[in-house]
């Protein structure tokens, strides 16, 4: 048991669908996941889609398809359902409606008549007097007489939250204690003008509702807290809330430049990764790294040990370097742990249109079964694959230029020629016959084997760099390698 909870625990992931999910969102999701296995709790998933000019369907069906794919589950949510159900919060207006309702009886929330310019004008001017420029209270006790003008005016109000005139502190599960005094967080906005409920509201009031224990989410979330918190007091004295949940904010993903990885950059987009072919279990690894290891560093592990080591008073608060290197080294040597049925079978989708260049009757299953353990210990990621094998499949090799340049020099066409000959005579049921072949023509010309066998590999792979080579010609075929080193001698020639 750990210290961080005794009584049940709930946690929830809470993403707006507003596009492509990115890795930050992973990285969340990942812990509060792992959270909740650890502590044989609840997550709970819910989707914050109040804002319907950002939030779409299309973006809506990505993540679930995103989390289905990359393993995650969930107690409660979209398409499991559960007690607090719906867990969508376009379907929750009513609710909100309601809360917002209630506290404005209770006088803990009011209109706010102010407009946008006359908001800019005070803090504006309130700025350069050196003073605090946030909301300055100025619709909160306004009399009937005003409100009556404000209407008459034509004005529509928002629905602003009273803070209390107090300093909050809380312990945060990651950074400790944190203090916010009152002046640095002003009343807030949580009902739009048009009478559309705010994040700001719906998220605590969801959180309350679906009786959450713990918030774990990025650090940008965490000057809302303070906010948060005092909303929920007002909740816990409507009889709404009955407890305030612990906080937890997870650092920030720093990427290139040492710049805070955002949403909008291209190496966050966790389509990206999909599409690349890092595995579910690579990429989640490497993830569970920005901002936790697991003990004695040790950087490759799965995510059953994950759950079972995973402590949040272990996260570290220093913002997480996004390390594209070592996220591919990692997801390689997840890929080296597959069993080769489970590697041939994940490689399926770049074996087919529209990334292999081959036509589907060209695919030969045999030789595919063959090549597959050598592919298993050379890629990083499973697009790779394409590139390693197409040499099997297209009736002739790709056409690289630019490693035809470096392979083929003067006195290849000589080489190739007694590569040939010995690679006829061959016995092509062992590479070390068909090494043997190469290591015996390069000798005829004062070459040493990697040398020697670089404009082989060209002539029958179109490319430099590959399989291991004599693996490759022995499932290849003495037939088309022959053919394949004629041809390139043919265009040596001309
Ligand atoms: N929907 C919010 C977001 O995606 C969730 C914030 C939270 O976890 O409280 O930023
Ligand atoms: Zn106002």
């Amino acid at each position: 048991m750990s210290s961080v909870a005794s009584a049940p625990v709930r946690v929830r992931f809470c993403p707006s669908p507003t596009g492509n999910p990115h890795v930050g969102l992973v990285r969340t999701a990942l812990f509060n996941w792992a959270f909740a296995k650890h502590h044989q709790g609840t997550l709970v998933f819910r989707i914050e889609d109040t804002d319907a000019a950002r939030d779409s369907e299309e973006s809506y069906d990505q993540l679930l398809d995103s989390l289905r794919w990359l393993g995650f589950d969930w107690d409660e949510g979209p398409e499991v359902g559960g007690p607090h159900a719906p867990y969508r919060q376009s379907q929750r207006m009513d609710i909100y409606k309601d809360v917002a309702r209630k506290l404005q009886d209770a006088g803990r929330a009011y209109h706010c008549y102010c407009s946008t310019a006359e908001l800019d004008a005070r803090r504006d001017a309130a700025r350069a007097a050196g003073k605090p420029s946030g909301y300055d209270g100025h619709c909160r006790d306004l009399s009937a007489e005003q409100i009556d003008a404000y209407k008459a005016e034509g004005r529509s109000p928002i629905v602003r939250f009273r803070m209390p005139d107090e300093t909050i502190t809380f312990t945060d599960l990651v950074r400790g204690e944190l203090t916010f005094t009152a002046e640095n967080v002003p009343d807030y906005g949580i009902v739009r003008a048009n009478g559309a409920p705010l994040y700001t509201l719906v998220n605590p009031v969801d959180d309350a509702l679906m009786e959450i224990t713990h918030v774990l989410r990025g650090e940008d979330l965490l000057s809302s807290t303070p906010r948060q918190i005092a909303l929920y007091k007002a909740l816990i004295d409507l009889g709404i809330a009955k407890e305030i949940p612990s906080f937890g904010h997870l650092p920030y993903v720093m990427g290139e430049g040492n710049k805070k990885l955002s949403k909008r950059d291209p190496e966050s987009s966790l389509n990206l990764y999909r599409e690349r072919g890092f595995l579910p279990e690579g990429l989640l690894n490497y993830l569970s790294l920005l901002g936790w290891s697991l003990s004695g560093d040790r950087d490759v592990f799965s995510m059953d040990e994950m759950v079972a080591a995973f402590e949040i008073s272990d996260v570290n608060p220093n913002p997480a370097r996004f390390d594209l290197k070592k996220c591919e080294a990692i997801n390689a040597d997840h890929i080296r742990l597959l069993d080769v049925k489970d590697f041939t079978e994940r490689c399926a989708p770049w074996l087919r249109a529209p990334f292999a260049p081959w036509a589907p009757e060209d695919f030969d299953e045999a030789k595919w079964q063959a090549v597959a353990p050598h592919a298993q210990t050379r890629l990083k990621v499973l697009s790779e694959i394409t590139d390693n094998v197409d040499f099997l499949f297209l009736a002739e090799p790709v056409e690289d230029e630019a490693s035809w340049t470096k392979a083929m020099k003067e006195g290849s066409d000589a080489l190739l020629r007694t590569a040939r000959e010995k690679l006829e005579s061959a016995d092509w049921t062992s590479p070390e016959s068909l090494k043997e072949a190469v290591l015996a023509a390069g000798e005829t010309h004062g070459l040493k084997l990697g040398k020697a066998q670089a404009p082989v590999r060209v002539a029958v792979t179109g490319r430099t760099i590959g399989l291991p080579l004599f693996e490759s010609l022995e499932i290849l075929g003495k037939e088309k390698t022959l053919a394949r080193i004629d041809a390139a001698l043919a265009k040596l020639a001309a």
